[in-house]
């Protein structure tokens, strides 16, 4: 499988008169060939990995028939690979290689021309294949199994911080790598931001309680929301909680292959304007998941990026008000030529 993806990379150089590329992005390193340690990737007519000693057995166990050289520094050795290889033209990641390193590359490769890519093996990366897609199911499947269970048992006066790790435990006995990302608990006013850190405050009674968690499993990243309410539902709370739940759900069945990002964003944004709250909804829709838990495509106003089938992307609307709270629901959707199909299953009420 790996190797199908280092062709279609070798396809793309081809077309770009590329003899070769230095990949440095750790992700695109893991997505081309299963290596997961530190390092770099070159591919020309064939594909090293450039590693240390550290990652010699790792290397060998995760990418299985890809060569991999681990005698001294990631860069060096991809260098002289590089300059052993004769091509005239070599690309590198523009975003993801530092300027340090790239003042090394153009003095060991004196007379090769440098071409700065973009992220093209991150554009490959967006359309997942069905064993990607199978990873990011049961990643979503062990954060919903948890949460379940931790919601269950979640009593007022616990601390934000203590409430995030428990949820933390619970995914990982339940089969989780690790998070995906440092889990979210926003109670009460800390809800209005969005990338809240789970602090020392105490969840109460009367709280609106943002939860925004996932689980990592294989290195792929699942990603939700839901927004928990301690206590007596207030009429405002039920309100927004109500017209954010309804902008998601007519973006959910917007999200079809070939619709453009940003009109999928349009569809939530037009919903939260018909209940006054679009100003409040203060970020993009939501983005792709895969290895990274943010990866392309992007849903935003300003995204450019167009749906396709073997996306799986979050949608993610907000409602966020200043030393009030916030609401917000994520799901994980899977884009497909006929229906969206829902990934997460986390229960839903208030
Ligand atoms: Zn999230
Ligand atoms: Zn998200």
């Amino acid at each position: 499988m790996s190797s199908r993806r280092v062709e279609r990379v070798r396809a793309w150089l081809a077309e770009q008169d590329l003899g070769a590329l230095l990949v440095s992005s750790a992700p695109n390193v893991r997505w081309l060939t299963g290596f997961a340690g530190e390092g770099m990737l070159v591919v020309d007519n064939g594909a090293l990995i450039c590693t240390d000693s550290r990652y010699r057995v790792q290397s060998c166990e995760e990418a299985p028939g890809v060569e991999c050289a681990a005698d001294g520094g990631h860069l060096e050795q991809a260098i002289a690979r590089l300059a052993a290889c004769g091509a005239a033209r070599v690309g590198f990641e523009a975003p993801h290689l530092s300027y340090a390193n790239w003042q090394k590359l153009a003095e060991g490769l004196e007379g090769v021309e440098l071409v700065p890519c973009g992220d093209e093996i991150r554009r490959l990366r967006a359309v997942k294949d069905t064993g990607e897609v199978k990873l990011i199911e049961r990643a979503a499947s062990v954060a919903d199994e948890a949460f379940g269970q931790w919601r269950a048992a979640l009593e007022p006066g616990i601390s934000e911080r203590e409430a995030a790790l428990e949820l933390e435990r619970l995914m990982v006995l339940g089969g989780a790598e690790k998070p995906s990302f440092e889990i979210i608990v926003a109670a009460g006013p800390n809800g209005a931001k969005p990338h809240a850190r789970p602090g020392p405050r105490t969840i109460d009674v009367g709280d609106l309680v943002v939860v925004d968690w996932g689980a990592q499993v294989e290195g792929y990243c699942s990603d939700c929301t839901r927004t928990l309410l301690v206590g007596e539902v207030g009429e405002k709370q039920r309100a927004i909680w109500e017209a954010v739940r309804e902008a998601q759900l007519a973006a959910i069945d917007a999200a079809v292959a070939g619709a453009k990002c940003a009109a999928v964003d349009a569809v939530a944004r037009e919903a939260l304007r018909g209940e006054g709250w679009e100003r409040e909804f203060s970020h993009g829709l939501g983005h792709g998941v895969g290895l990274q838990v943010h990866e392309q495509p992007t849903l935003s106003q300003r995204s450019e990026d167009v749906l396709a089938p073997g996306m799986v992307v979050t949608i993610e609307p907000g409602v966020y008000i200043d030393d009030w709270g916030g609401v917000r629901l994520e799901e994980l959707v899977l884009v497909t030529e006929q229906a969206p199909r829902v990934l997460t299953h986390a229960p839903y009420d208030l």
